[in-house]
């Protein structure tokens, strides 16, 4: 059994391996620990060994861990699917939120933002490999959907976010992240200056650095595995955490 730091250890380390390897500065990659179904003892554990910043799916689940350490002073991001009921509770508590893959959803969260908390960080979400089962918009409609988020004044634009395919090969996890770097390009071109490339989870983050990441959301490597979600209930899906719909 690793201990927390053990496990920080080995992550750092492959964020420093991967970042020399792309020539980049291994500070230039955000490390969001993705915290869903993990108790808040092992949020706290990782906090006082310096992580800050937290990724959750649920938002009921965010709330209570929030609560919780309400006494640290943490970043919280959204990084699950977003139903149109929930945008309220998430504009009102959390930072950054990674996957918002519909303009009504931006104008939402813009909308219900608390002016005093200053403008939500968010990222669009992209499907890149138009897979059915997955949130995001597809590349096509990706230039009109930020062109129209980034009028919003309660949100800030800050990139791009993707969950692509599993895959093994290290060649074949990169195609997708590049496209997604190439797409942030293209709207950099057209005068969106936008800074956020959240891509690579436990299994894809090397590749996903190489391909220029600003921010990695990695559960597994970090906490150790995780309970299914579905283990107890009636109608678990193959791959719950990308999946589920509900809250
Ligand atoms: C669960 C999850 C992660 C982390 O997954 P691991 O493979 O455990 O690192 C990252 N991003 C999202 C959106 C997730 O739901």
């Amino acid at each position: 059994m690793q201990t927390a730091q053990q496990r920080l250890d080995k992550v750092l380390s492959s964020i420093h391996d991967a970042a020399r390897r792309a020539g980049r500065a291994p500070h230039d990659i955000r490390l969001i620990g993705a915290s869903k179904a993990q108790p808040v003892a092992a949020i706290r554990e990782l906090a006082v060994l310096g992580i800050r910043d937290f990724g959750e799916n649920f938002v009921q689940e965010a709330l209570q861990k929030q609560a919780a350490l309400a006494d640290l002073d943490l970043v919280w991001h959204f990084i699950g699917r977003i139903q149109s009921n929930k945008t309220r509770e998430i504009a009102e508590c959390f930072d950054w939120v990674h996957s918002v893959d519909r303009i009504k959803i931006a104008r939402r969260l813009s909308q219900q933002r608390p002016s005093d908390r200053g403008p939500l960080n968010i990222c669009l979400q992209v499907n890149i490999q138009h897979e059915p089962s997955k949130a995001g918009l597809h590349l096509e409609s990706l230039d009109e959907v930020a062109h129209a988020a980034r009028e919003l004044p309660g949100i800030q634009l800050r990139g791009l976010m993707a969950i692509p395919q599993p895959s093994d090969d290290l060649v074949t996890q990169r195609r997708p992240f590049a496209q997604l770097r190439a797409a942030l390009e293209k709207l950099h071109a057209q005068g969106l200056h936008l800074d956020t490339l959240s891509m690579g989870m436990t299994a894809d983050m090397d590749a996903a650095i190489l391909e220029g990441a600003t921010m990695i959301r990695i559960g597994t490597a970090l906490f150790g595995p995780r309970e299914p979600r579905g283990a107890s209930r009636a109608n678990a899906a193959p791959h719950p955490w990308t999946n589920v719909p509900k809250d």
